[in-house]
């Protein structure tokens, strides 16, 4: 089997796929890897360390596709700015893993298929126990969670921490995470070791325990039930009259807060609207919130995607870029998911076997045998 690790080549891009450790396992496992040249040199990865690792480094993209069982993308692939196409150039029966953005890029699906590659969307992988080594939405959470709170924190004018000074003593900073799924999670933990005072609220109760274990308050809301939670662990979606009643309740925590982080998603939902103009006037001037469902929407109603606005003295920041923004752990990471997948979708020789019946391959192959099996 031929695993190829190819360049990121999207806008602004600095991860890979595998990052040398993770070759360096495959290799000894009997696995042949190629790796285009300067794929890993924006995440630090150089050319030398992927040979050392037991890599062929290929630089004709050509050359490096046509040889392919296994493409391993962090992107969708496309066609590159100098009109090398990466799907055109991918030998049918390829299996190519990638987070394909299946929600929101049909037309990439429609040529996968067509050009009779097997293809997996990591995004679709089951968050269950036995799928978690393969959960790429979890990883890039966590960064995300971590990132997220460093880019509020030097946003905002004060301490995290309650300092003593021989000019008195500072009060620690407030933070209140809205959403604690695992970017959420992160978020209290980063907060929590810089040293802020963190109150956390989900709607499903079962995240109580874990928050409380990371040192924050978690909010509590009579309404908020067991049943939230469907066998994926993900939430429900709340009804408009129990967002409003929801909001109410926030109201009064946001107002006291200076950092608010919103995490709250149900997957392939626009993100529920928790945050509201009038809860933003509220808050103190120089406050900041950090929206990280700008993509979805916006948890809060001002949040602009992609950008940091400032409305009635608060900035609120609507980055699209937490989870890619650290390369080196987001790298290595993606390369122990492919990994793992890898030897999920092997048989006892050795030899990729798609087989459908698998419950985690089943969510998650979205092209396969020349037709797209992916229903949004
Ligand atoms: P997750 O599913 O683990 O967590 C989402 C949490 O939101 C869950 O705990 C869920 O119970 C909660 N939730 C849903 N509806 C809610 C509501 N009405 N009120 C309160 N809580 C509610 O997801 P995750 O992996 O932690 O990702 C969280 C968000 O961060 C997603 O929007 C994801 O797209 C986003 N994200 C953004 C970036 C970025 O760069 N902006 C990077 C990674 C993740």
């Amino acid at each position: 089997m031929r695993i190829v690790v190819p360049r990121e080549t999207a806008p602004g891009e600095r991860r890979v796929a595998m990052a040398p450790g993770s070759v360096k396992r495959l290799v000894s496992g009997g696995v042949a890897v190629a790796v285009e040249t300067g794929a890993g040199l924006a995440a630090s990865f150089t050319d030398e360390e992927y040979r050392e690792a037991g890599a062929e480094i290929i630089a004709d993209p050509g050359a490096l596709f046509q040889a392919a069982d296994f493409v391993g993308k962090i992107n969708v692939p496309q066609v590159r700015d100098d009109g090398f196409d990466e799907i055109a150039a991918m030998p049918s029966g390829t299996l190519c893993v990638a987070m394909l953005q299946p929600y929101a890029n049909s037309a990439a699906l429609d040529r996968l298929a067509a050009q009779g590659v097997t293809s997996v969307a990591l995004e679709l992988i089951p968050r269950t126990t036995k799928a978690q080594r393969m959960d790429a939405l979890s990883a890039f959470s966590t960064i995300a969670g971590y990132a997220g709170v460093i880019r509020g924190a030097e946003e905002l004018g004060k301490f995290f921490p309650m300092l003593t000074t021989a000019a008195g003593t500072i009060a620690p900073a407030r933070v209140f995470i809205l959403g604690a799924g695992v970017a959420g999670l992160q978020a209290i933990a980063t907060a929590r070791r810089l040293g802020a005072v963190v109150e956390a609220f989900d709607i499903r109760p079962v995240v109580k325990e874990q928050v409380e274990s990371l040192g924050a308050k978690f909010v509590e809301w009579n309404e908020a039930d067991e049943g939230r939670e469907t066998e994926g662990g993900y939430a429900e979606e709340v009804s408009e009259s129990e967002a409003e009643r929801e909001r109410q309740l926030l109201s009064d925590h946001i107002a006291k807060s200076d950092l608010v982080i919103t995490t709250a998603l149900v997957p392939g939902r626009p993100a529920p609207r928790l945050i509201t103009e009038d809860m933003v006037r509220r808050m103190r001037p120089g406050s900041v919130i950090v929206d990280f469902a700008a993509e979805a929407g916006g948890n809060c109603e001002l949040t602009v995607a992609g950008e940091t606005v400032r409305r009635h003295g608060v900035s609120i920041m609507g980055p699209l870029d937490l989870a890619s923004s650290l390369p080196v752990p987001g790298s290595e990471m993606y390369g122990r998911i492919l990994a793992a997948l890898i030897e999920h979708a092997s048989n006892e020789d050795g030899i990729l076997e798609i087989d459908l019946n698998d419950p985690i391959l089943d969510a998650s192959v979205v092209t396969h045998g020349g037709k797209v099996r992916f229903e949004a």
